[in-house]
C-alpha cells in the first residue's frame, strides 16, 4: 500500500463548546502533518445530538472549555458517546483530551462553585475545582517509556495551562510525565497528564501538538498502525524549526 492511499478519520468532540486557548491548533497540526505525507485526515465533528460510528474512527480529540461549556455538553456526552467511545478506546482508539475534555473523561469534576459534573469514567482520575486558577506556561518531562516512538530517551513537552480543576490520579492510569515548570494536574504531586491504552489526557493547551511535533507523530503512528498494521511507518518530516522553537521555550522557562 502506498502512503497516498492512507486515510484516517478523527472525531472532534464538541468543537463549539470545547475549544479554548487555541485547542483547534491540534487538529490543524494533525491535518497538516498528514497532508505533508499524503495521508488524508477526515474530521468529523461530534456535536450535541450527533450519532457517531466510532468503529470508523481512528482518532478522537476533546479540547478544553469553560466550566459552563462543559456543563452544556456533559449530559449529551455521557448519554450519546460514553458507551461507544469506551468500547472504541478499549479496542485502541487513539485519543487526546485537553483540560476540560480530560476532566470529562475522568470519574467526575466537582467545580469550584460546587457543581458536580459526572465524567465518563474512562480515565481513572477525578477533578476538584479550586479558587485559585493554575495559570502559566508549563514544561513536562516524559520518557520513551510513555512515548515509545520518541527518538530521545527524555522529551520535554511545552504548553500553556489555565485551569481551576485539580486532577488526581487513581491506580488505573500512568502519568504522561512529571512537571518541570508550572503546576500540572494538581499543583501538588508533580504529575502531568494521564495515560490509559491509547488515550492521553493532560492540561497542556498551547496548542499542544504544533509545539510538540513528537507527540503529534506518536498519535498519528498509533492510529496508522491500528488501521493499517504495525508495518505502517510515518515518513520523517523536517521539524528543525518546530524543535528549535520547542527547545527555546524549554530553555527560557527553565531559566
Ligand atoms: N473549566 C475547567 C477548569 O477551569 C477547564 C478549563 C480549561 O479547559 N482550560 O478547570
Amino acid at each position: 500500500m502506498t502512503e497516498a492511499q492512507w486515510t484516517l478519520k478523527l472525531a472532534y468532540l464538541y468543537p463549539d463548546q470545547m475549544n479554548i486557548y487555541g485547542d483547534r491548533g491540534n487538529i490543524i497540526a494533525l491535518q497538516q502533518r498528514c497532508a505533508w505525507r499524503g495521508i488524508a485526515l477526515e474530521i468529523e465533528s461530534v456535536d450535541v445530538g450527533s450519532r457517531v460510528d466510532w468503529s470508523s474512527c481512528d482518532l478522537a480529540f476533546f479540547g478544553g472549555g469553560q466550566d459552563s461549556g462543559q456543563a452544556l455538553i456533559a449530559e449529551d456526552f455521557l448519554r450519546e458517546q460514553r458507551e461507544p467511545l469506551t468500547q472504541a478506546i478499549e479496542t485502541g482508539l487513539v485519543m487526546l483530551a485537553i483540560c476540560g475534555g480530560y476532566q470529562l473523561l475522568g470519574h467526575y469534576f466537582l467545580t469550584h462553585t460546587g457543581e458536580r459534573l459526572p465524567g465518563a469514567g474512562i480515565l481513572d482520575v477525578h477533578t476538584v475545582g479550586g479558587k485559585k486558577r493554575l495559570i502559566g506556561n508549563i514544561v513536562v518531562e516524559t520518557t520513551r517509556q510513555q512515548i515509545p516512538t520518541c527518538r530521545e530517551e527524555r522529551l520535554q513537552l511545552v504548553g500553556f495551562e489555565n485551569h481551576s480543576g485539580r486532577t488526581y490520579h487513581g491506580a488505573g492510569v500512568t502519568s504522561l510525565g512529571r512537571v518541570i515548570v508550572g503546576y500540572g494536574d494538581n499543583g501538588e504531586d508533580g504529575r502531568a497528564g494521564a495515560m490509559y491504552r491509547n488515550v492521553i489526557g493532560c492540561y497542556l493547551h498551547g496548542s499542544l501538538l504544533p509545539k510538540n511535533p513528537q507527540l503529534a507523530d506518536h498519535l498519528l503512528l498509533l492510529a496508522l498502525q491500528r488501521r493499517y498494521g504495525t508495518s505502517a511507518v510515518l515518513p520523517a518530516l523536517d521539524d528543525r524549526l518546530e524543535l528549535q522553537a520547542q527547545d527555546t521555550m524549554v530553555q527560557r522557562l527553565r531559566g
